[in-house]
């Protein structure tokens, strides 16, 4: 059973990044990765990415991007994607189209699939495409 506050309204996903792994000892620390965050549906989630800026998401009536009742995506939501294609590699949007059609649960499987180390098993940091726990190095090509 996965955990449901590792999933980002912004269609991150939380489990694999450097923020939620920053409390793991280790190379997160080495890094400087201080600011420990328990994941974006989590109550004291200390992430501003997006849930702050919108009002449908602050006030609950939603609470993932794909339902957004607005323009989707919204101008924040599209710098947002832009900046993580470019940076990362990553597609928000996609990451949301997919949430949205296969279900949050099993894209918490898939997610956490893909960000699975196969040397230790541990997690891949989405941002720096490296495991915390033995240093693998994932291709940052691999989407
Ligand atoms: S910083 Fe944001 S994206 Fe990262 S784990 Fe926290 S809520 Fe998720
Ligand atoms: S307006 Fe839509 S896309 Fe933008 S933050 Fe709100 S829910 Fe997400
Ligand atoms: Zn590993």
């Amino acid at each position: 059973m996965k955990d449901n506050n590792l999933v980002g309204t912004c269609g991150l996903y939380c489990g694999a990044c450097k923020f939620y792994l920053s409390h793991k000892k280790g190379i997160a620390e080495q890094k400087g990765h201080k600011r420990g965050c328990i994941g974006c549906q989590a109550r004291k989630t200390k992430c501003g990415m997006i849930k702050k800026t919108c009002s449908d998401l602050r006030k609950g009536e939603i609470i993932y991007c794909y339902e957004c009742k607005g323009t989707f995506p919204c101008q924040r939501l599209e710098r947002m994607e832009n900046s993580y294609v470019k940076n990362y590699n990553l597609s928000l949007i996609k990451n949301l189209k997919r949430m949205k059609k296969v279900g949050v649960a099993n894209w918490l499987e898939e997610q956490a699939e893909f960000y699975k180390c196969p040397e230790c098993g541990g997690e891949i940091c989405l941002h720096d495409r490296e495991c915390y726990d033995c240093g693998y190095k994932q291709d940052p090509n691999k989407k």
